[in-house]
This record gives structure tokens, sequence and C-alpha cells, in this order.
């Protein structure tokens, strides 16, 4: 079976497509399978984004597509910033600004818990969808730390291996991060 990723960040395509090794035929990101579409992420819920992106692609391309929306939830920030994530500070998809925010929002802030959230969806052909979710847990450090990853990676301190997401080789995130987690959901309901 042909698996379209709605999603041309390349970063999220080698992790989905790591973790989803051989359990499609072909996997294939929008620019590889002829696709220009930009879905407008207005849903009030990291699933009902990931459902909207989802249903579009196959809809567009008639392949079953599979969807992510992710964000960063912050417990002293009232899960801020949540589905805003990716353009918290202003203009979308500037990591260094998102993550200066963040700093800036939580200075003096002792709490410090976080976790990342990642809803899954894949919409088949036949219009019917699997939709899971899947978190990580951690803190946001006091300062940025590491090189691998994106997004808040070098801000999320993870306790049990005393590194933030981004001191992590790329392998290692990929067997504890918020995708891989609503990945084997997503593939255990299937
Ligand atoms: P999305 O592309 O709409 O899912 O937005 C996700 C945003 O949340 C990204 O731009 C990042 O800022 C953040 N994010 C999601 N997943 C991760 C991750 O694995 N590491 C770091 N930041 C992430």
């Amino acid at each position: 079976m042909k698996l379209i990723i709605a999603s041309n960040n390349a970063h999220k395509l080698e992790e989905i497509k790591a973790i989803l090794g051989d359990s499609f035929d072909e996997i294939l990101s929008l620019r590889e399978a002829g696709i220009e579409h930009e879905t407008i992420e207005d849903g009030e819920t990291f699933a009902a984004n990931a459902e909207k992106k989802a249903r579009e692609i196959m809809l567009l391309s008639g392949c079953c597509a599979l969807a992510d929306d992710s964000g960063l939830c912050v417990d002293a920030l009232g899960g801020a910033p949540g589905i805003y994530s990716a353009r918290y500070a202003g203009e979308h998809g500037n990591d260094a600004a998102n993550r200066q925010k963040l700093l800036r929002e939580l200075k003096g802030e002792e709490n410090r818990a976080a976790h990342f959230t990642c809803a899954m969806a894949l919409v088949r052909p036949n219009g019917s969808e699997v939709t899971a979710e899947g978190y990580v847990y951690g803190q946001i450090a006091y300062e940025e730390a590491g090189q691998f990853g994106f997004g808040y990676d070098s801000l999320f301190y993870l306790p049990e291996y005393s590194l933030t997401m981004a001191q992590l080789p790329p392998e290692v995130k990929n067997e504890i991060s918020h995708r891989h987690n609503a990945l084997q959901a997503l593939l255990e309901k299937l």
C-alpha cells in the first residue's frame, strides 16, 4: 500500500519514515507525490488539525494519507503554546524566536513541567480514518543545549537521560518521541 505523508518538514518525514519502517510499500512526502497544498490549520485540537490535513491529501491524491499535528504543552503556561507551537512568536516556523519567547514566558517560573503531544491521523481512500495520540514528558530547560532535532528540542530536557531532546541521537529520539508513540498507537489500531 502506498502512503503519502501530509508534510514537507524534512525532520518529521525522516522521523516518520524511520518509525514506520517497512509497514508500507512506498512512503512519499507531499513533494515526492507532486502535491502542492497547504492545509489551513484552524482546528481547536491537535487531532482535528491532523484529521483535516490527512483528509485533504487523501482527496487530492486518492491515496492513503497520514498527517500529524504536534506541539509543546507547558504546564505553567496552561498548556501553551499547544496547537500554536509553530507560530508561538508570531511568524510561522521561526523555531529560534519561538524558543526565545518560551524562555521569556518562563522567566522566574520554577514549574518547568511540559510534554510534547502528537496526534496522527490516517485517512484511507474509502474515507475511513484512524487517529491516535502520543506524548513524551519532560522539563523546559533554562538554556538551550544540543544540535539535533528541531523546534523546541534544545529546550526540552528529559530527566531520565539527563539530556535535552536535541542532545539525543536521532535514532534514540525516534524511539521515545511523541511522534513515535502516536505512530505506534496508530499502527496498533490498523
Ligand atoms: P506542526 O508542524 O503543525 O505539527 O507544528 C509543530 C510545531 O511544534 C513545530 O513547529 C515545533 O515548534 C513543535 N514541535 C513538534 N514536534 C516537535 C519535536 O519533535 N521537537 C521539537 N519541537 C516540536
